[in-house]
């Protein structure tokens, strides 16, 4: 959630509803284990809240049921929510038998860490709140009493492991997400929508549909793209490599590793490091594998002069880059420790600055179109007055400039007054998917910084060195997230045009096999992507498994067609356009390929 959308929600009814719910699901676990049941953290967080436990066996989702029940008695109980003060002392008396409260009072004494284990700034007052039996280490806020939460509109989803801090030499502890809402009928909207999650779920339709797997015995966060993934990532690579020359982008390759001086010139050392893995020796000399490709691109831009004239060039690579991240937080194809970034680099004369940016932005959303994405959100980070590059003045253009280019686009957006890194205001792109979940894509960042420390310049109309600007542009950032966003909001039914097998060829019987072979030879060679099911299963059975594989054109073939020389079209829908010529087929799917359906 961005900053201010969680203000917004910290001081919401709903969220003290969800804040108060997750004590009274802690009352009724410590019920079911008296004197054994240990207490972490019970954050509300979107959408619901959860309770993190230490328990003597593994709960059962028969225990959730138990403990829900339990709930709603006690929210019949009208027990007032009462906050109190205390000292450090104190609370480590009432909390002497909950060694992670102790652990969480010790954060709130030196001023390290809250109640949640997030960073603070200096120590804060310690707090409690009682309702009924149940006092949690807590600074609220709360709604008066437990009749504020519907009985009808609480429910317990599911109980997940999560080490304590989030850390994996910690305990394992036993999670129970709940969700909490005003009515019940916002609840089952919710469960649909968890529902319709589920179902679209990136890391279950990969495997359904074979698209790429993470094994063991390469790593955790590492993605081995299979054929079919791989194939539909092709294409999307393609398609976006094509454009990109259109647009006056140059191609250029850059090596995996580069010399720990590289980076410690570039600043990543600096203030990067704990995202980048241990260095390589290599003959006495340190190496460092990329987090990021700038620093290349930067070279490539030094190895000869460049004038005036020659700009703005425009950099672009598919380039892997590999950041460590604690094996507790991957997900999937959205957290992970390789990715491929379409990355690209803009260098420029400041004249030209807020056009490269206004094309960087018209050029990354109508590529977000292409692929089926409509709903656009736009963030503008700021300068951050307490820690910035350069002069407060040199701000003020490249902001306008990111600021002109979202108006001109007519992008809803937000500024995120003040959070800005300390090189430069940027945009952060995030599309709406199906379910109108946000996901982060593109970014356009601005930079003061690399061109002053790796020492740019190009030779101006007045023959002197000036410096250029930089522009860093991630167009769908990451190939592996963008995959990831992709098969969830076409619920694995890909467009046809990015389907890794567009039509599959399903003969009844034996005696069509030959026939079926011969019509997708010529598919093959009209360039279309096709299987044909020779197995020898009833076609009811084939067509249902063509259609768990979302295959966008099932064209059956049985003795009439065979007479015709017709294909039988069904769509993964269920719907039935019947048989048709062979050309006529051809000229729908075409059709269909060329607006990208
Ligand atoms: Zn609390
Ligand atoms: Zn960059």
């Amino acid at each position: 959630m961005a900053a201010e959308k969680r203000e917004r929600y910290e001081e919401s009814e709903i969220y003290r509803i969800r804040h108060s719910a997750a004590h009274v699901m802690a009352q009724a676990v410590m019920e079911m284990f008296p004197g054994e049941a240990k207490i972490a953290i019970g954050p509300p967080i979107e959408d619901g809240f959860y309770y993190d436990f230490d328990l003597p066996r593994p709960l059962t989702p028969e225990d959730l049921e138990v403990i829900e029940n339990r709930m709603r008695e006690i929210i019949a109980g009208d027990y007032r929510y009462e906050r109190d003060v205390l000292s450090a002392d104190r609370a480590r008396e009432l909390f002497a038998d909950q060694p992670y409260k102790i652990e969480l009072i010790e954060g709130l004494e030196s001023g390290g860490t809250d109640e949640y284990g997030e960073p603070i700034e200096g120590p804060v007052e310690i707090s409690i709140f009682t309702h009924d039996t149940f006092t949690d280490l807590c600074r609220g806020p709360h709604v008066e009493d437990t009749s504020k939460i519907n009985p009808d509109a609480v429910k317990l989803l599911n109980v997940a492991g999560a080490y304590w801090r989030g850390d994996e030499r910690r305990p394992m502890l036993q999670r129970i997400y709940g969700t909490a809402w005003k009515t019940a009928e916002e609840l089952e909207q919710y469960l649909w929508r968890l529902d319709e999650a589920r179902r679209r779920d990136h890391r279950r339709l990969g495997k359904e549909l074979d698209l790429y797997s993470i094994s063991d015995a390469v790593g955790p966060g590492l993605i081995l793209w299979h054929p079919k993934g791989g194939m539909v990532r092709k294409i999307a690579e393609d398609y976006c490599r094509a454009q990109h020359l259109e647009a006056g982008y140059e191609f250029v390759y850059s090596p995996h590793i580069g010399k720990a001086n590289l980076w410690e010139k570039s600043g990543h050392l600096d203030w990067y490091q704990e995202g980048m893995f241990a260095p390589l020796d290599i003959e006495g000399q340190q190496y460092y594998i990329k987090p990021m490709n700038c620093p290349f691109h930067v070279e490539i831009y030094k190895s000869r002069t460049r004038s005036y004239r020659d700009l703005p060039l425009r950099y672009a690579e598919w380039g892997t880059v590999y950041r460590y991240e604690r094996s507790g937080v991957l997900h999937g194809l959205l957290r992970v420790r390789g990715f491929t970034q379409d990355d690209a680099h803009h260098f420029c004369r400041p004249d030209q600055m807020p056009e490269e940016i206004d094309m960087a932005l018209q050029f990354s959303l109508s590529i977000l179109r292409a692929f089926g994405f409509e709903d656009f959100y736009a963030y503008l980070s700021t300068r951050n007055p307490e820690k910035f590059a350069g002069e407060p003045e040199e701000w003020d253009a490249p902001t306008e400039a990111l600021r002109a280019s979202l108006e001109r686009a007519k992008l809803p957006y937000q500024i995120d007054e003040g959070q800005a890194v300390f090189y430069g205001p940027k945009i952060d792109l995030k599309l709406k998917d199906a379910l109108n979940r946000e996901w982060q894509l593109s970014t356009i960042q601005f930079d003061f910084i690399l061109p002053e420390r790796l020492d740019l310049t190009y030779v101006g109309e007045d023959g002197k060195e000036h410096r250029p600007y930089m522009i860093h542009r991630a167009l769908v950032g990451s190939m592996e997230r963008f995959m990831g966003a992709l098969i969830e909001h076409h619920a694995g039914a890909f467009p046809v045009w990015l389907s890794p097998v567009q039509a599959i060829l399903i003969p009844i019987a034996d005696r069509h096999v030959d026939y079926a072979n011969s019509v997708g030879d010529q598919l093959k060679k009209a360039g279309l992507r096709i299987d044909v099911d020779e197995r020898s299963e009833r076609m009811n059975a084939k067509i249902r498994d063509a259609q768990l594989q979302k295959v966008p054109y099932m064209l059956i073939i049985g003795d009439q067609e065979v007479e015709t020389g017709a294909v039988a079209v069904r769509l993964r829908s269920g719907e039935d356009l019947g048989a048709m010529p062979i050309e006529d087929f051809l000229r729908h799917a075409e059709e269909d390929i060329q607006a990208k359906r």
